[in-house]
């Protein structure tokens, strides 16, 4: 039975968001005749599925079909997305049963689709065809330059372009082995900076509890710089003075001890840049230049490789 790719799934895993029923119970099938109604007038049948689902998002079941009140002497028939074969298997129940309990004389098949596109799903039972279809849209994709593509002044991407997805929910966790007492505060200021970045972007970022989950990583431990950051993760050094809560805060800041320098939520939003999969940038009124606050340029990248990119469909 599963030689044309088709599975035998539970009802739980149906993804369904619409059905199309149709039942085959015939006016005559139940008249006094005395003798038993054709094979496959017992039995209904129903196709579960989205109409539109991205091809990344399937799950066995995507197009689910449902059979009831099958007979032994009833073929049931099903070709999922003009798939290369057709699954068909006959019903166990005595007509009697069938038309009694229809619930406990169900067939179920489903299976995941297939390439983005539109397909149709075929249910056949006796002389009932039922048809629905279905659209696979492609996957997400991510920004990377276009041929031809000039690098503006104020931003710049690495090798891979952008790192995450249009419109992805951003899932980062912050590793809290080894944060220092007084490196609370950079670690405090993380959720409104992603919330700045989330309106340059689109993007929608949400703390995870589970590490392996996480898109976007905050670790501590021995770097050598103050901060580091790129595709995906970001890490503090645990012993640097610079991000220490002496030098909280955005823009320039003054420490207790009269020091005056960037605050290290400038360190973040630039690694957060990093992170997205920027590069650094000559120009000075850029957070990837030397600039301490997010300038024009920064604004232009987020806009042109985040927010501008259309998100995924289905
Ligand atoms: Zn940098």
């Amino acid at each position: 039975m599963m030689d044309s790719g088709l599975a035998v799934v539970s009802r739980g895993t149906m993804a369904a968001t619409a059905a199309t029923s149709l039942g085959l119970m015939a006016a005559g099938a139940s008249a006094a005749t005395g003798a038993e109604p054709r094979a496959g007038t017992a039995a209904t049948v129903s196709i579960a599925a989205p109409d539109v689902l991205r091809v990344d998002k399937q799950v066995q079941g995507t197009a689910l079909v449902v059979f009831s009140g099958v007979e032994s002497r009833t073929q049931v028939r099903f070709n999922f997305g003009d798939g290369p074969g057709t699954d068909k298997r006959h019903g166990r129940c005595k007509f009697s049963s069938a038309i009694a309990n229809p619930q406990n004389c169900t067939i179920e098949m489903g299976n995941d689709c297939c390439a983005p596109g539109t397909h149709t799903s075929t249910a056949i039972v006796g002389t009932t065809k039922v048809q629905r279809r279905i659209t696979i849209t492609p996957p997400p994709v991510r920004w990377t330059p276009p041929a031809g593509w000039v690098q503006p002044a104020g931003w710049s991407v690495l090798d891979r372009g952008a790192w995450y997805h249009a419109c992805q929910n951003v899932e980062w966790y912050v590793v809290r082995a080894n944060q220092p007492a007084r490196g609370r505060q950079i670690v405090q200021d993380i959720p409104g900076e992603l919330a700045m970045f989330a309106i340059e972007t689109n993007l929608s970022f949400a703390e995870t509890t589970v590490p392996a989950a996480a898109d976007l990583t905050f670790a501590w431990k021995e770097t050598g710089a103050a901060v580091l950051g790129g595709g995906g993760e970001i890490w503090f050094d645990i012993d640097h003075r610079w991000v220490m809560d002496d030098w909280r805060g955005f823009g320039m800041v003054t420490t207790p001890d009269g020091w005056r320098g960037y605050g290290h939520g400038v360190l973040v939003l630039h690694e957060v840049m990093h992170a997205m999969g920027f590069n650094h940038v000559d120009d000075r009124a850029s957070i990837m230049g030397s600039a301490a606050t997010i300038g024009l340029g920064d604004l232009d990248g987020l806009h042109t490789t985040y927010r501008d990119v259309p998100c995924p469909v289905g």
